[in-house]
């Protein structure tokens, strides 16, 4: 067919050649190890499995259109009764907010991260982050014609704060930190990111005396329930607070969850974001059963514990036995490592440890795993399947 690009928005037409179609082929044929995803290959707590199977004879009827149970549910898990009571805000309606006011559902935290573009880019509206990082991000950027700016990550492959917070200017109207990162699966302590958001909206205040306009912070936390560290604390504890600066936390039912399948992601900010935000929310597109199921994941915390602990220990496993093969292992925080040739790797082994040979070999073992930036990135899967990458790895590097 001639001519399509003619009938493209203009961001469309400039935008790169799309990698997500490509880059998205999740089918994979039977019998093979997916730890290229990030998921949770012990899968979700067996309550909600059973709930999902006899929530199927419903499958017929619409789903809540506008997710309240499951906001209302989500308010309830982080207290923001208490933040609700405590503010003065309004909603679009006038009336006082409600503590589901400020939950946000997508289908997967994917479609939130699409809607923060509908919402807030104009084009030529700079986009602040670093990069590597999730490359939904600049695929969203890319959609709405803003402008991104891409710092690199730190030497030691964490997110530079400092050089976003130089990168911030009178243009900047998103500022983005993925907390774990991914995919290098580094993590920054909360209270660093906390000191950051400050110091981002006061350098926002001073750029925009008038008060016209303000930077919307957001923080991708998909790895958060992975994070071993009881000094590291949420960003959703500042909108719990009733920080009142522009600010959105990501969450997702697809990591610790097990749920990725289901496609239910939320995000905790402001309720006046919120309203504006839900405007972008395409109509109908939250599964019925996937909105019932991660109401009831919410209950099983206990499970959700299990799950940490048990990607611990796969987590140390794997990260051992991958430096005493000879690579570099960034510190994982998340359910997966990022790793490397070794900066003083001899070329022989630079050859064997190559991260697309690496990737190929293992897919020929029928094991899949990640090639992204000069790396590998593998999920940590069940103690069995980790079992098995690491024998592969053997055969393959030494
Ligand atoms: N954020 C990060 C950092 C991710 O790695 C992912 C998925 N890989 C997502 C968001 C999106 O997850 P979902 O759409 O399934 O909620």
């Amino acid at each position: 067919m001639k001519n399509v690009t003619a009938l493209l928005r203009d961001s469309m037409k400039v935008k790169p050649a799309s990698k997500r179609g490509a880059r998205q082929k999740t089918s994979t044929p039977k019998g093979v190890t997916r730890l290229n995803f990030n998921e949770n290959n012990y899968g979700p707590a067996p309550e909600v499995t059973k709930l999902l199977i006899d929530s199927i004879g419903r499958v017929n009827e619409y789903q809540d259109f506008f997710a309240i149970d499951l906001k209302q549910k989500i308010a309830d898990f982080y207290g923001l009764d208490k933040t609700a009571e405590a503010a003065s805000e309004t909603n679009e309606f006038g009336e006082n907010s409600k503590p589901e006011d400020y939950v946000i559902i997508g289908a997967g935290s994917s479609a939130v991260i699409d809607m923060l573009g509908e919402i807030f880019i104009n084009p030529g509206d700079e986009v602040v982050y670093c990069m590597p990082s999730y490359e939904s991000f600049p695929d969203m950027v890319n959609d709405y014609g803003g402008k991104r700016v891409e710092i690199p990550l730190t030497a030691d492959y964490h997110f530079d704060l400092d050089g976003m917070y130089e990168a911030v200017t009178e243009k900047t109207k998103l500022v983005v930190v993925v907390n774990p990162n991914n995919p290098t699966g580094t993590y920054i302590n909360g209270a660093k990111i906390e000191e950051f958001i400050w110091k981002v909206h006061e350098k926002a205040a001073r750029l925009h005396p008038d008060g016209d306009q303000d930077v919307v912070v957001i923080v991708d936390e998909a790895y958060y329930e992975y994070v071993d560290d009881p000094t590291h604390y949420s960003m959703i504890e500042m909108v719990q607070k009733g920080y009142d600066r522009p600010l959105i936390v990501q969450r997702t039912f697809s990591k610790a969850y097990g749920l990725a399948g289901l496609r239910i992601g939320y995000a905790i900010t402001q309720p006046a974001l919120a309203d504006a935000i839900m405007k972008a929310c395409q109509a109908w597109n939250y599964s019925g059963p996937g909105l019932l199921a991660c109401e009831a994941a919410l209950d099983y915390q206990d499970y959700i514990k299990k799950v940490k602990a048990l990607n611990i220990e796969n987590r140390n496993y794997v990260a051992d036995e991958l430096k005493q093969l000879g690579f570099e292992v960034v510190p994982p925080a998340a359910n997966f490592i990022f790793f490397g040739i070794p900066e003083d790797a001899t070329a022989e082994e630079r050859e064997k440890m190559d991260p697309v040979r690496v990737k190929n070999e293992l897919a020929e073992r029928k094991i899949l795993i990640g090639a992204p930036n000069g790396h590998n990135r593998v999920s940590i899967g069940t103690a069995e399947e980790c079992k098995m990458f690491i024998a592969a790895m053997k055969e393959i590097v030494r």
